[in-house]
């Protein structure tokens, strides 16, 4: 017998290892085994058997490690295919499956001090009360561990203690699974009764829970309809059936007020999974889950993969999202991969967003997806107001480019005199997005990549939103040696400097990748703005998605411009989405919400979509447009990127490889390119694309596989494969 193993370290490829006897009835797919590799040894995972091998002399594998395989063939199966599909080398599809803390075997349990009942009558109590409140809590439970124990009881470890040596209780060391959640005090919650919209679409994901051949269903929801609650009813349903759920949420809506809503109805059953977990809480998670201790994944793009028994359902919340998408290889999208998983296991995937991905929309209206809508907000709420105001006329009428347009002025100070609260939303961060030179128009740029510097005002320095790279503000011009500069370009500093001018006396805080850096950060300042410490919130795209803060009345768009110019094909749909999902924060209580979106393009179809909030509008529009050109949804689209320190050498390499390439396109493939990427160079890399249309990915894989074999790159030069990619900047 043969076993097929991929290895830790980074080789595309499976070896072979003979299995000795010995280890015969221990070694099974997915299990972790001891190899010699090379000259050292090294763990690795049995991926398949095979009974010949085109090698002659192979190793033996030296031994198992653990008893349980930790992949089961179902997740191997779903490795295999993202390897293929996803064009990557099949180990680094495994150890997406597996997390690293897994994998490594990493410190996993804490000892802990467990207390137990044992030993006969106690005799009469009341006595000793504090005695006896102990021995109730552990009747009570059967055992706890101490520090549990002292906390629920009230009383000193000492006494404990005592009854130990009374023979009452037995205390031992025991291994404790560290519990991410143990800081945060959940209350139980009681369901609400659904709305009817809410109670067909629980029907409809429940229908196909209890299929053997779940259909996938979409779930457009507008916001605030309580997608959240379909959800929850729909992972009761699942548990009921005795079958297990993942929910994945983007990593900036997996917040602790998130992760309460799932908790405090399903409390101990739940896992999280997110990027900020130690290594060894992600451990302890991953084992209660492949344990089936809990039966609830909650967690960011890789929980896709977590090892639920019985898996019943996938919900994937905000399917359109781009944080979907892994951007190193693999370069998988969860929600792609969970709607494989889904087919491949028989468990039911559902979908939801208040605006979906045009993939998705065309899927359903293909009859692929079943679609449920829901177009109401819960307890009637209406849809919050959209205004849209046209910059052009608010330059003209001032001589310059402002902040705020006279309406959004009004309107804050209309919500300050009544107490409510404000968001105010601008896609870029730091104070002015570029300093430019009015004498001889020197723009200060990054040395590593293609973009302007961002103005940093509290540091003084000019910062790099790409690489990160950072300096000092010169003092003069370094074109002209002229000591003036002009400041261009508003980022969200200088919002938050602006309001306090404006609007003096309110109070004021900034939400963004600058201000959240400390652990914690994010979490202080988003209670602050519940409890009503703050009456105007300027930030980012992390205040745009998922939060309910039901004294928001009013929203300003400062500028739906800037992801609207992005040379992509999807910038009209990101605009869209990233609208409606803000606009979807106002208004979530009582009081009616308003929005103004200030804008220099302010007949753009995407703006209008928006302000007239049609989702279906919005894509039939962009569908037409996309048809025409053979763009995702019509056709699979593949980014084959190329880059190097030389811009030469990348060009010349990128030339030869289409040139290598193209003899072996079928007619169905549209090529586009080689060109340079439209941010050229990054972190010192020349980058140049060529991008491969096609009505399968299939037809292009078939060319760009072989293609690639036998290509050899020049050394400083490294080529990598985006399938079906979201960003081709
Ligand atoms: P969405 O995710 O669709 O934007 P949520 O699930 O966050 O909406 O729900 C919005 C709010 O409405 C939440 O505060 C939620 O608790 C509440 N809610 C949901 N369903 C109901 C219902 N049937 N009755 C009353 N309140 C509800
Ligand atoms: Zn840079």
């Amino acid at each position: 017998m043969i076993a097929k193993v991929v290895v830790d370290v980074a080789v595309d490829r499976e070896f072979d290892y003979r299995i000795p006897d010995s280890l015969r009835e221990q070694v099974k797919l997915g299990s972790r085994v001891m190899i010699s590799f090379g000259s050292r040894q090294t763990q690795g995972y049995v991926v398949g058997f095979a009974n010949t091998s085109e090698h002659a002399e192979l190793k033996l594998i030296d031994a198992v490690v653990g008893e349980k395989p930790y992949i089961d063939e179902k997740l191997l199966q779903l490795a295999r295919w993202m390897g293929e599909y996803y064009c990557a080398p099949v180990e680094l599809a495994v150890r997406a499956v597996l997390p690293g803390a897994v994998r490594r075997h990493k410190a996993a349990f804490k000892e802990q001090l467990f207390v137990e009942r044992v030993g006969g009558d106690t005799g009469p109590r009341g006595k000793a009360p504090k005695q006896d409140a102990v021995l109730d809590a552990l009747e009570r439970q059967g055992g706890m561990f101490l520090a549990e124990l002292v906390k629920a009881s009230g009383v000193e470890a000492g006494t404990v203690r005592t009854l130990e040596r009374k023979g009452f209780v037995r205390i031992a060391k025991r291994a404790s699974l560290r519990d991410p959640l143990a800081r945060h005090t959940i209350l139980p919650s009681r369901p609400p009764e659904l709305m009817p919209e809410q109670a067909e679409a629980l029907r409809v994901v429940c229908d196909s829970i209890d299929r053997l051949v779940p259909p996938v269903v979409l779930l457009h929801g507008v916001t605030g309809s309580g997608k959240t609650e379909v959800y929850l009813r729909a992972i009761q349903h699942a548990l009921q059936q005795d079958k297990g759920a993942v929910v994945l949420v983007p990593e900036i809506s997996l917040t602790p007020q998130t992760i309460e809503r799932f908790r405090s109805r399903f409390g101990g059953s739940i896992a999280v999974l997110h990027s900020h977990l130690s290594d060894g809480e992600r451990h302890d998670e991953w084992h209660r889950i492949h344990d089936g201790e809990a039966r609830i994944v909650i967690g960011a793009r890789s929980a896709v993969f977590a090892p639920v028994r019985n898996l019943g359902l996938i919900v994937v919340d905000e399917e359109h999202e781009n944080s979907y998408k892994q951007e190193e290889a693999p370069r998988y999208n969860a929600r792609d991969v969970a709607v494989m998983r889904g087919h491949m296991q028989g468990c039911a995937v559902l979908l939801g967003s208040a605006t979906p991905a045009l993939e998705s929309c065309h899927n359903a209206r293909k009859g692929k997806y079943c679609l449920v809508s829901m177009r109401r907000r819960v307890d009637h709420r209406s849809m919050p107001s959209m205004q849209v105001v046209d910059m052009r006329l608010e330059a003209e009428r001032t001589g310059r480019v402002s902040v705020f347009s006279r309406e959004l002025v009004s309107a804050v100070r209309a919500r300050l005199d009544r107490g409510e609260q404000v968001m105010l939303f601008l896609n870029r961060r730091g104070y002015a997005t570029s300093l430019v030179c009015s004498k001889c128009g020197y723009v200060a740029s990054c040395e590593h990549c293609s973009i302007s510097l961002t103005y940093h005002r509290h540091e003084e320095a000019l910062k790099c939103h790409v690489c990160g790279a950072g300096k000092r503000v010169p003092e003069r011009c370094p074109g002209c040696a002229d000591p003036q500069y002009k400041l261009t370009g508003i980022g969200t500093q200088r919002v938050e400097a602006a309001v306090g001018k404006i609007f003096s006396g309110a109070r004021v805080a900034r939400m963004d990748a600058d201000t959240t850096t400390t652990k914690g950060s994010h979490d202080r300042i988003l209670g602050d703005f519940r409890t009503g410490k703050i009456d105007i919130l300027v930030g980012t795209q992390m205040i745009a998605k998922g939060l309910d803060f039901p004294n928001v009345t009013l929203i300003g768009v400062l500028n739906a411009d800037t992801s609207l110019h992005m040379p992509d094909f999807r910038a009209g749909e990101r605009t869209f989405q990233l609208l409606t999902q803000v606009a979807g924060r106002a208004g979530r209580g009582e009081v009616p919400g308003e929005v103004i979106i200030q804008t220099f393009t302010p007949f753009h179809a995407a703006v209008q979509a928006a302000r007239r909030l049609d989702y279906e509008g919005f894509c039939d529009k962009e569908m037409e447009y996309r048809q025409e050109l053979g763009y995702p949804p019509f056709g699979h689209l593949v980014c084959v990127a190329v880059k190097g320190v030389v811009r030469e050498r990348v060009e010349a390499a990128v030339e030869r490889f289409a040139e290598a390439l193209r003899p072996l396109l079928p007619a169905s493939v549209i090529p586009a390119g080689p060109a340079p990427a439209p941010l050229e160079r990054a972190k010192g890399q020349y980058r140049f694309q060529l991008i491969l249309r096609a009505p399968l990915t299939r037809t292009i894989l078939d060319a760009l596989k072989p293609a690639l074999r036998n290509f050899r790159w020049p050394s400083g030069v490294s080529a990598s494969v985006d399938v079906d990619a979201l960003s081709v900047l």
